[in-house]
Formats: structure tokens, sequence, C-alpha cells
């Protein structure tokens, strides 16, 4: 499987934004919107939750 090789080669677009949390700059593969808050990588994997098991609303 070639498959995580071509994955690689894939030109991707990246946008340069400030992270809201650290204010290092840092490239991000979407458009930053405005008033939402860009995190780099490493504050994004800190943000990430704990897996939790998702609790459904009861009806
Ligand atoms: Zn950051």
């Amino acid at each position: 499987m070639a498959y995580d090789n071509s994955r690689r080669d894939r030109p991707r677009e990246f946008f340069t934004a400030t992270c809201s949390e650290c204010g290092k700059e840092c490239e991000i593969p979407f458009k930053p919107t405005q008033g939402r808050p860009v995190y780099c990588r490493d504050c994004y994997r800190r943000m990430q939750p704990e897996r939790r098991p998702v609790r459904k609303p009861r009806f």
C-alpha cells in the first residue's frame, strides 16, 4: 500500500495564523475564521479533552 506516501506528496494549502493560546505563529491546514480562536498544534493537542463516553440526551 502506497497510501501513506501519496499523502505526504500531496501539496496542502496552509494558512499562517497566530495561536490564541501561546501567541506563537503557526500554520494551519484550514482557513482561519475571524472571531474564532486558532491554536497551534501543541495547544490544540493540549486542548483535546480526554476520551469520555458520550452521553446521549434522554427524551
Ligand atoms: Zn499555541
